[in-house]
């Protein structure tokens, strides 16, 4: 099966320093480690040669006081890149409105939230005007608000926490990761129901997902991935995943799915989701 273009929704693009302590921490609470590249550079070429041809560059700010600068590198890094389309974060305890208004002003196409990391999530009334500006500048979002892998006891995660976003901000589309893990049938549903809510596939229908993650990638059946084929979109974690980066889509290839499903999971979802 020969996919004509590739979106990776979802990329960490970070500089080397804070790339090196988040991993350090994966490594320490998850016993992940990893072989991939963090240098832009280096990262591009990897994605390039696996055939990826554009990738949303997804920064998170663990901390507060960090995200203005953090959200100025990625569009910097992004501007002399012809793949990265640059995501901008927040923090809760960050001057939200004004992080996020500069960080649209100067061209980031979304925003990111880490949330179980970050301790805000997608109903923290915190982020409430960060949500308010993506719905002015018509911008979407994109949240970890699953469980996984080791966050079910995270007060910011979970499908509740994201349907609220949902009634909240009803014009914002919003991207669950690894399609809500290990909370997914809530999260299908709600994809089900509502056009602005997306999923991504990041780790949860990868090869190495039931060793990796501890999810069985067959509860999700073909059916639903054509079904709501314009509702997800392929993603990877890349440069933060523990295992080669083929090994990510294979399973997804493996499926015996629609050369259009198969267009719109690796490239067309994207862009709805990117530009409405
Ligand atoms: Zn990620």
């Amino acid at each position: 099966m020969a996919v004509a273009e590739t979106t990776d929704a979802h990329v960490h693009l970070m500089p080397p320093r804070l790339m090196a302590a988040i991993r350090k921490s994966l490594a320490r609470e998850a016993g992940w480690t990893f072989d991939h590249p963090v240098e832009r550079d280096a990262m591009e070429a990897a994605l390039r040669s696996a055939g990826v041809d554009r990738y949303l560059a997804l920064p998170y700010a663990h901390e507060a006081g960090m995200a203005a600068d953090l959200n100025e590198w990625v569009l910097a890094e992004s501007a002399d890149s012809d793949m990265a389309v640059p995501f901008a974060t927040v923090h809760g305890d960050d001057e939200v409105e004004s992080v996020v208004r500069a960080a649209f002003e100067a061209g980031a196409r979304g925003l990111k939230f880490q949330c179980p990391v970050q301790e805000c999530g997608p109903a923290d009334p915190r982020l409430a005007p960060a949500f308010e500006l993506a719905a002015e500048y018509d911008r979407p979002v994109l949240f970890h608000a699953g469980t996984a892998p080791m966050f079910e006891e995270s007060e910011h995660v979970g499908a509740d926490q994201f349907a609220e976003f949902v009634a909240s901000f009803p014009d914002v589309r919003a991207c669950a990761a690894h399609m809500g893990t290990y909370e997914t049938p809530a999260f299908l549903d709600m994809a089900r129901e509502h056009d602005q809510v997306f999923l991504d596939t990041t780790m949860a229908l990868s090869s190495r997902t039931a060793d990796v993650l501890g999810f069985d990638p067959e509860t999700i059946a073909d059916e639903t991935l054509t079904d709501l084929s314009d509702s997800i979109m392929y993603g990877s974690d890349f440069p933060n995943l523990p295992y080669p980066y083929d090994d990510e889509r294979r399973g997804l290839l493996a499926r015996d799915l629609s050369e259009s499903t198969y267009c719109d999971l690796f490239h067309r979802t994207a862009g709805r989701f990117l530009d409405g």
